[in-house]
């Protein structure tokens, strides 16, 4: 499969990989939760620290780095989100920008003389800092919340939605996959729906930008914001992107008024006046540095076509879960991913009540998946730096040890069971 694999050769462009797929000492399985680091974002960032910044100093404001976030924004739109120029830009973190955009979205439904809004739609399994934040948005707005019960080995239907709103819906926020079952929701009939009753609709990117294509434009989306280290290699706490359709960015504003989001920004005027389109939604200085590891896999998907990114995300998933339903299956492993691919993101959810447990063993031996609780083990398989054989190596890992603990051996030992090149460099292996 990784020989047929007109993706394949992306993984070499990856730290780690590039003396060959059998020095690579990991079997990295969370590329959802942090992804890894390419070659030419190394050197992005240096060629960025020595001459950029280096020499350009100040001036370098000017001369790039006020557009830049406006630039990657518009490129990343144009190759993953389905999304016109003028819509998409880099901002803070995730959490920052989704509250900004909720809590313009919620403002934006007090004005006028229509009927006062009161509900905020949101599910019981999203993200904790999403829910969290709309608690701390309701409270500060006296809303209140509207939950859906999501099944948390799926996620939010479009008739449940369907059930929840009203004319008394102001904003519907979900995860377009869901960060733990993977679910991947059906944006473009919840958002016809929340709009049938007037409602506005924020959609979480975080876990598919990068591996699923969105149709933000197609779909009529209000507002989206998603995440840059997961699918998109940013690096740790690399900022998060945002996206206002261009008719909502003009009566849209947002709670934090920084210099950065005004008409003119060195004039230093007395007040506020935010300025027209995009750019209001800015607070202060954009964090240059955060956003130049991310460009590098924008260019890859932008060669390599997102719908081709879609097409080995879907193989590497439709493959684990073969593996798991051989491997896995017998030992009590229950798979908590949707089965239909149509209905399924980038990354896989396995459960056994000792998960914990197996994750912190692989950890140990550099098989990298991670561990969501109760009982949750997360196979993340980013289509651009994951190989066939790396997937079949992690859950022939997650066996071996899964076999190891319900033996009741606390450690591992060399022939003890242990899949071909587990723990070990490779064993020669083309992970
Ligand atoms: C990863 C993720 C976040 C992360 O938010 P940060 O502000 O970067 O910590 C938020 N929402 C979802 C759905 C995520 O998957």
């Amino acid at each position: 499969m990784d020989r047929i694999d007109g993706l394949a050769h992306y993984r070499r462009q990856f730290v780690g990989t590039e003396a060959g797929a059998a020095a690579d000492p990991f079997v990295y399985l969370d590329g959802n939760s942090l992804g890894r680091p390419t070659l030419a974002s190394l050197g992005r960032i240096t060629e960025f620290l020595r001459h950029n910044w280096g020499t350009r100093l100040i001036r370098g404001w000017d001369e790039e780095w006020m557009d830049l976030p406006f630039r990657i924004g518009d490129e990343l739109g144009r190759v993953a989100l389905g999304a016109g120029p003028g819509q998409v830009f880099i901002g803070d973190s995730t959490t920052v920008l989704l509250y900004k955009l909720a809590r313009a979205a919620v403002d934006y439904r007090r004005v006028g003389s229509e009927p006062a809004r009161t509900e905020i739609v949101l599910d019981t399994d999203n993200f904790p800092t999403d829910r969290y934040l709309l608690e701390g948005i309701a409270a500060e707005r006296g809303l209140t919340l509207h939950w859906i019960h999501s099944d948390p080995a799926g996620g939010v239907s479009v008739d449940q939605v369907r059930a929840a709103i009203g004319p008394q819906t102001a904003l519907v926020l979900l995860s377009h996959v869901a960060y733990r079952s993977g679910f991947l929701a059906d944006m473009r009939r919840i958002t016809a729906a929340a709009h049938s009753v007037g409602a506005l609709v924020l959609w979480d990117l975080s876990h598919s930008v990068g591996s699923v294509p969105v149709e933000l434009d197609l779909c009529d989306v209000d507002l989206a914001v998603g995440c840059s280290y997961k699918y998109l290699n940013g690096g740790p706490g690399a900022p998060a992107f945002g996206y206002v359709r261009r008719d909502l960015q003009d009566v849209l504003t947002q709670p934090i008024q920084g210099w950065m989001g005004t008409r003119d920004v060195f004039t230093m005027g007395p007040g506020y006046h935010p300025a027209d389109g995009i750019r209001r939604f800015q607070s202060g200085t954009p964090p240059i540095v955060g956003m130049l590891a991310m460009q590098d896999t924008i260019a890859m998907i932008g060669e390599a076509g997102i719908e081709e990114v879609r097409a080995k995300s879907v193989a590497l998933t439709e493959f684990a879960i073969t593996l798991v339903d051989e491997w896995l299956a017998p030992l009590g492993v229950t798979l908590t991913s949707p089965r239909d691919h149509a209905h399924r993101g980038g990354h896989v959810t396995v459960n056994h009540p000792a998960m914990r447990q197996v994750t912190t063993t692989l950890w140990e031996h550099d098989v990298i998946p991670d561990f969501r609780g109760p009982e949750g083990l997360r196979i993340g398989l980013s289509p651009l730096s994951t190989s066939f054989v790396e997937t079949l190596e992690g859950v022939a890992a997650i066996r071996d040890v899964l076999r190891g603990v319900l033996l009741g051996q606390a450690g591992l030992a060399p022939g003890t069971g242990i899949a071909p090149g587990f723990g070990q460099s490779g064993a020669g292996s083309g992970r």
